[in-house]
């Protein structure tokens, strides 16, 4: 079936609405494969890279087929990376976001106890690293017995990483008449081992049309000494002039080398490896998405989960040692239908590793010649010119879909015997108001927020300051972010 419009499904108004104001307006391949399979719950294995829709491709179906009411946690979603969990979930608060979806990231490096007090609200979605998915278990933390959907994301990393014990016992906790979508860039056989054993006759379907690599990327080399690589990235920088750019290197030791050259140089840039504490982890990619700076040096700890609409350049200022890496880095950029450009530093020494990734994504990478100082100066004033404003970011889906939306804090909670329906029955009276404006409400011991959506956030403030939930009078007030 050949679908234009994510009208051809049975898609409830919420996730449609969603979906138009995140500007996914035609359905992906990946998408198009999936959806009909998954809506009607079938167990399926994907053969999808990275870049091709395929978050949406689960996330939409599980969204869509979750029940609002129930309590406990209907999907789980197992990724190799922090990152990883922490875009996915993302995507899937967006896609979910007007029909109140609550997705919670579980991964290590973050206290248990946040994650143990956010999993004793209402969570529909789980998405974790399965080291601490298991801990959640073990400890009672994590529920499993509403669990209705099982996706196991980027599978073949997962086992290269070495989780296969940590995945066979979470699939063994988990009911068996659950739904299980496995999605993996490569099918090597101990991933088909594992969906044999543990699924249902999974219809398999392989995104066949690009190749490993995305065809949207145009993908160079250029041929240089380990000691000329600064002064050439800095060239080609001023050449390219790229809106947004990450520079994949190594080890941390050369993120930390190339970012002290380029910060010292001005340029409007960042740093992440896996040396810095998660929460600066964090805070550096959401300055990246949110446009603070334009260019960020990394390890490949940013390879995947950086979904940045915009990134045009990647640089490998050293070639990955494995050939996977490539296509993770390289998969940054050119994403959902976008042009992209991926230009790799070469030495002699590294020739052994271009050959492998050569066979591996299954053409060669075009030779470029280093640029001209010529060409460098002609660049020159429009890249300083660039350099002196601030990167606009086109596409912040988040933000988007966040805009309208105006976070209340109510000075109660449980301890009054607050609940949930007792802010619907009591918002949605308020004239203009519907329940269909009250996003994610979250109880807390003393204290409570509630999402006001489509823009009624001030009118909700305002009406709320005489009104009283549950017969008591609580103070509201916009909630500080
Ligand atoms: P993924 O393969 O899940 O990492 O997604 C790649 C990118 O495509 C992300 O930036 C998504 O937000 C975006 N995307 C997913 N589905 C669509 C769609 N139908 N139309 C436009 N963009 C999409």
């Amino acid at each position: 079936m050949l679908t234009n419009s994510f009208d051809d499904y049975k898609l409830s108004d919420d996730i449609k609405r969603a979906l138009s104001v995140l500007k996914y307006d035609t359905p992906t391949e990946v998408q198009r494969e999936v959806l009909p399979l998954a809506l009607q719950n079938q167990d399926l294995v994907v053969k999808s890279q990275t870049g091709s829709g395929k978050t949406a491709a689960f996330g939409i179906p599980i969204c869509e087929n979750i029940a609002w009411e129930e309590k406990k946690p209907q999907a789980l979603i197992l990724t190799p990376t922090r990152e990883l969990a922490a875009q996915v979930r993302e995507d899937i608060t967006n896609i979910g976001r007007f029909k109140r979806i609550k997705a919670v990231a579980v991964y290590g490096k973050e206290p248990f106890s946040k994650q143990r007090e956010e999993l004793k609200h209402k969570t529909h979605v789980v998405v974790g690293t399965p080291g601490r998915v298991i801990d959640h278990i073990d400890r009672g933390t994590l529920l499993l017995d509403e669990i209705k959907y099982l996706i196991i994301d980027e599978a073949d990393e997962m086992l290269s990483m070495g989780f296969i014990d940590d995945i066979e016992a979470i699939i063994q906790a988990l009911p068996t008449n659950r739904v299980t979508m496995v999605f993996s860039a490569t099918l090597p056989t101990d991933v088909e081992k594992l969906c044999y054993k543990y699924m249902m006759t999974p219809t398999n379907i392989e995104i066949a049309s690009t190749g490993i690599v995305t065809n949207t990327v145009d993908h160079l080399i250029i041929e240089t000494q380990e000691e000329d690589k600064i002064s050439l990235l800095k060239d080609v920088t001023t050449v390219e002039n790229p809106d947004s750019c990450i520079i994949f290197c190594r080890t941390k030791e050369h993120v930390d080398t190339v970012f002290a050259e380029l910060e010292t140089s001005g340029y409007s840039c960042e740093k992440l490896h896996g040396g810095l504490l998660q929460e600066d982890r964090f805070a550096v990619m959401n300055g990246f998405k949110t446009g603070n700076f334009r260019y960020l040096v990394a390890t490949d700890v940013a390879a995947r989960g950086i979904d940045v609409d915009n990134v045009t350049l990647i640089l490998n200022f050293d070639v990955p040692t494995e050939k996977e890496s490539y296509v993770h880095r390289t998969g940054r950029t050119g994403r959902a239908g976008n042009k992209g450009k991926a230009i790799t530093f070469a030495t002699a020494h590294e020739e052994k590793f271009v050959k492998s990734i050569e066979r591996y994504i299954g053409f060669e990478i075009r030779m470029m010649d280093a640029p001209e100082q010529a060409e460098v100066a002609r660049n020159m004033p429009a890249f300083q010119e660039k350099s002196s404003g601030r990167r606009v970011v086109k596409n912040n889906k988040t933000a988007r879909i966040n805009q309208d939306i105006m976070k209340l804090h109510f000075s109660g909670g449980k301890k009054k015997k607050i609940r949930a329906v007792d802010f619907v029955g009591t918002i949605a009276k308020i004239e203009g108001v519907s329940a269909e404006d009250i996003g994610i409400i979250t109880i807390k011991d003393t204290m409570s927020y509630v999402d006001i959506l489509n823009g009624k956030g001030s009118l909700v403030l305002q009406e709320m300051k005489d009104a009283t939930i549950k017969g008591k009078k609580l103070k509201v007030s916009k909630a500080i972010k």
